[in-house]
Formats: structure tokens, sequence, C-alpha cells
């Protein structure tokens, strides 16, 4: 749990306490429920209106779909295709602002597409949707290369019927850390954060108004009574288990997208790849990202249980491979060459049951007497799902103050220097850590500044997060503070004997706990990361 309880602490310095729920205060203005980047967004703006706010998350934060997205800040050429132009716009706006204002962590990323003279799309449509993207942005990004020029920014295409190809701009993100670097800013405001305490029920008065909610804690089972009149369901894919659609005709619809990681050898370009896949013409990209390079993503329905973790399966593999060996035969990647895979869950609202790819990417807010639910969207459009999900529940929140629209980051440091480390990775750390950035450099050894091999992680951010983030169980540490889970080979195992030795010192586990979560730890990334 992060939390921020008493309102003299409120606007205090980064760095967090372990709380029971039993120690939540009672009475709340705003109970947010999901700790994924839509609940942060939302918990970050209403801190900002002065209310007092409460986000639960039932796992860790960030568990959902929010840590297991493609990583992209992205206008989403795909949805320009399909006609969605006003997706398109805010969607671009946000990731030019997300940009400016969150620099280190939010960066632009170049992409290279190729163009056949065989497959479509073709070079023209392609220019038109380019062009629409860059006149949304209101900036010239895109440029045509010939055959010989894309060949050997992108070496190793597929050269038969090659005309060229584009490229363009976007940008990626850290995921999680997009999560729970907004999160910190709202404590830093007077938010208040608890993760694995989870909402089991909406409690309401006589006249059906909202009166509360019923917080349940994940370890001991405990249960809390929460008095409020004002809460946002943004729960994601799971929004429907706590308030059923009031449109019969438009649920959620769980759709599964997954990827495969590939150390950075595996793949010869300096930029990010887009084609669009021979089965289906989807788009699929292979990105550089955080040291290593993350191949998707996939598109089907998702029929199991929610609370069971999403993994890929065989025929998404083969998919990826599929896609992969047509474009880039040459290159000879074969599965055992992944480091790790990863699954996440869309929150896709259907009406008409379309093929997985056609459904909208829109959120919808819905609003029945004092519960607001907010759902559907992308990453990329989390604040104004934000501005949205507020706006619906404004009449419950009388207490709120106007706000301007603000930056998303006050926290950032005034640019300070340290020898030890590069003024790239000064930037990446306070685009990650914000205030925290100064925290990681002054209390850590020459040693511990310097990357675990194969990353562009530094080991003292593994004690930062251990101190500072609320980590529960190893999994949050190596998944999501971090994500060398995802990044070194094996989940990281052959690190775990020096996380431990910079970690313990931090955390309140003994030796049978340490024990117990390396092992639950390793299980969980055999079953739900590994490629065997
Ligand atoms: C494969 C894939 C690739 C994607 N790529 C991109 C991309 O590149 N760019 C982009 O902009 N978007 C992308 N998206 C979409 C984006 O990831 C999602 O729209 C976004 O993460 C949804 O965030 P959320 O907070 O609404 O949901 P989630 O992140 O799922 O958060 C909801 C949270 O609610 C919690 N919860 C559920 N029930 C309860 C309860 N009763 N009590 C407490 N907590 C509860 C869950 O545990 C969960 O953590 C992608 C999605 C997928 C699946």
């Amino acid at each position: 749990m992060i939390s921020n309880l008493k309102p003299e602490t409120r606007n205090r310095e980064p760095g967090t306490s372990f709380m029971n729920i039993s120690d939540l205060e009672e009475k709340w203005d705003l109970v947010v429920i999901g700790g994924g980047i839509t609940g942060a967004g939302i918990l970050l703006e209403a801190s900002r209106m002065g209310l007092k706010a409460l986000l639960v998350e039932q796992n860790d934060f960030a568990s959902g779909t929010s840590s297991r997205s493609s990583k992209l800040v992205h206008g989403g050429l795909r949805y320009l295709k399909e006609g969605r132009l006003y997706l398109t716009y805010i969607s671009v706006r946000e990731r030019e602002r997300l940009i400016r204002e969150a620099p280190g962590l939010v960066e632009p990323l170049g992409f290279m597409t190729p163009v056949y003279s065989n497959r479509r799309p073709g070079r023209l449509s392609l220019e038109v949707g380019l062009r629409i993207y860059d006149n949304m942005s209101r900036q010239r990004d895109h440029m045509f290369y010939g055959q010989n020029e894309f060949s050997m920014r992108v070496p190793c295409v597929k050269q038969e019927n090659l005309l060229g190809g584009f490229h363009f701009r976007d940008a990626q993100v850290d995921d999680a850390r997009l999560v729970l670097r907004v999160i910190n800013e709202a404590l830093l405001l007077g938010g208040c954060a608890a993760n694995y305490a989870g909402v089991i029920e909406i409690s309401r008065n006589v006249r059906g108004d909202v009166a509360g909610v019923v917080i349940r804690e994940n370890e001991t089972g405990k249960t809390k009574q929460i008095l409020t009149s004002a809460v946002i369901n943004a729960t994601g894919s799971w929004a429907e288990k706590i308030h059923p659609s009031p449109d019969q005709s438009l649920h959620l619809r769980p759709l599964r997208g997954s990827h495969l990681v590939f150390p950075a050898w595996a793949f010869p370009f300096p930029e990010a790849v887009t084609f669009f896949h021979p089965k289906d013409r989807r788009p699929i990209f292979i990105i550089p990202w955080e040291g290593v390079v993350i191949y998707g993503t996939t598109d089907v329905d998702h029929s199991n249980d929610l609370s069971v973790e999403p993994v890929i399966s065989k025929e998404e593999i083969s998919y990826l491979m599929e896609g992969l060996n047509a474009f880039f035969p040459s290159l000879e990647i074969s599965l055992k060459d992944a480091l790790s895979s990863y699954a996440g869950v869309r929150p896709v609202l259907s009406r008409k049951h379309l093929a997985p790819s056609k459904e909208s990417r829109e959120h919808v807010v819905w609003i029945n007497k004092g519960l607001v639910t907010i759902t559907g969207g992308k990453l990329t459009t989390f604040r104004k799902l934000a501005a949205d999900a507020l706006k619906a529940a404004k009449p419950f929140l009388p207490q709120a103050r106007q706000v301007k629209d603000e930056e998303i980051f006050k926290s950032t440091p005034e640019h300070f220097t340290d020898g030890r480390i590069s003024p790239l990775l000064l930037r990446r750390l306070i685009g990650r850590y914000g205030e925290g950035a100064k925290e990681i450099i002054n209390d850590s050894s020459s040693e511990d500044l310097s990357n675990i091999p194969g990353t562009n992680t530094l080991w003292a951010e593994l004690r930062y997060g251990a101190k500072n983030e609320a980590v529960r169980h190893l999994d949050d540490l190596l998944l999501r503070r971090v994500r060398i889970g995802l990044i070194t080979q094996d989940g990281g195992k052959e690190h775990i004997g020096r996380i431990k030795k910079l970690c313990a010192p931090v955390m309140p586990w003994d030796e049978e706990k340490w024990d117990a979560e390396i092992n639950m730890y390793l299980d969980k990334w055999r079953r739900s990361h590994s490629v065997a």
C-alpha cells in the first residue's frame, strides 16, 4: 500500500510507508477502483482538484493490461485506416504533449514500414494516411525511401517486389512506470493508493445512491468498509463485474494481445519496424525497447477467467513467427531466441461482434447514482479518460476545485548533474522517478549505478523500488517497478542473489519469506512469461 493518510503529511517528499487497510481513514470524497493507467490518471486529476481520493487495486499496480501493452504512445495509423479520425486526433495530440511533458519516460520513436508492389496497403494509401497523421501533429514527419536506402535502413527485409518504404514517427513508454509515476505524482498532491486491496462490494443507501465500498485485503482476507458518495470504476476488462453495461447490446469483449521479447541482437534495426501480417493485414510491430526488442501483437478472443494470468497461446506464437518469416526470412529467427513473452487483455466494447481488430478502441462512461464507470480506450489517451470520468462524477463531488489543464508532472526536479551517470541516463531516471531520481543517485555506489547486463536498467533502481514503491511480492519488483523479468534471460534468475543482497536491507522480509518469494516468482515466470 502506498499511502498518505493525514492531511498534514500532504505535499510530502517521495517515499512511502506500508500499511494495513485497517489503518486507512474511513471517509473519502472519492474512491477509484483499479490501479492501471486509467485509475492512476483519475487519482492524479482528482488530487489536483483538492479531493480526498483513494485508489484501490486488487493486485499490484499496473498488473492488469497497463503493463502488457505494446508500449506505444501513438495515434495509431490503424485507427485512421478504420476511419476513427477523432480517436487518432486525440491520440496524436496526447502523444505530442506527453513527449514534451514527460521526457525520459515518453520518448519519440522512428518507424520504418516496407511497401511492396504486390501487397496492400500500397504506397499511395500509406502516403495519404501519413499526411493526415502529420497534419494532426502539425509537423511533417514522414518520408519515403527507395528500395536501396530502405534496405540499408532495414537490413534483411524481404527484397522480392519491394518498392521501398516509409519512415514516420510515434513514441514509446515504459507502461508500468508510467502508471507508477502518475500514482506517485498523485501521492505528492495528497492522494492515497493501496495495492492488494480489492473492492468486493459497492454499498448503497435506501435511495440507491452510493454510500461506500467494502475493500478486502488480499493476503489477510481482512475487510474494511469505506464511506464515500462517489466511486469511479476504472477496472478495464473487469468493469462489468462491478457495473454491468446499461446498454443491453454493448458489452466488454476481452481481446488478448501477446508479444514475444527478443534480445537486441536478433534484429539489426536501429528503429522500430512495422509491417502488415500476410494472413490478415493487421499491423505488427518490431520495437526496440529497454535494450531488447518486443514483437507483436495478436488480437484474439480471451475466454479464460480474468483472475487467471493471461498467457500467449501456441496459435499466437505461430501467427507471430509466420509474419516474421514472411518479411525477414534471412534473419532466421527462431522461437529459441526469445527471452520471454507476455499477454494482456484489452478492454474492448463490442456491439456487433466484428473481427477483433475491427472493434472500436474508444471508451465509454456509464453513470449510476454515484458510481461512474469508465472503460475501453488506450494507454495513450489516459488523460482524456480521466477528464471524462471526473466530469461525469462532478455531480457527486461538490468539493472538487476547478483546475486548469496543467503539465502532467510537477515533481520533475531541476536538472542536476552527477559525474557518475550520463545525461541520457539522468533523463531516463528523472522521467521514470521524478524527484526520486535524486535518491537513486545520491544513495547508490558507482557499482549500483551500472546497468544490469543487457538492459538499460540500473541496479540502483531495484533498491529504490523495493524501498519506496509498495512492493509486496518479488514479481511486483521484477516485472513492474523495473522490467528485468521480461528483458533478461530466464526472468533474471541469475541475478536474484545480487538483487536480494541489494534489496534485503530495505525490505521487511526474513530468509523464509525471501525463499518463498523467489520460488513463487520463478514459478509464475515459467507459467506466464517463458516461451518454452
Ligand atoms: C496487447 C496490447 C497492446 C496494447 N498496446 C497499446 C499501445 O501500444 N498503446 C496504447 O495506447 N494502448 C495500448 N493498449 C491498450 C492499453 O494497454 C489499455 O487500454 C490500458 O492499459 C487499459 O488500462 P486500464 O487502467 O483501463 O485497465 P487495466 O490496466 O487492466 O487496469 C484495471 C485494474 O483494475 C483492477 N481491478 C479489477 N477489479 C478490481 C476490483 N474489484 N478492485 C480493485 N481493483 C480491481 C485490475 O486488477 C487491474 O489492475 C494495448 C493493450 C493490449 C492488450
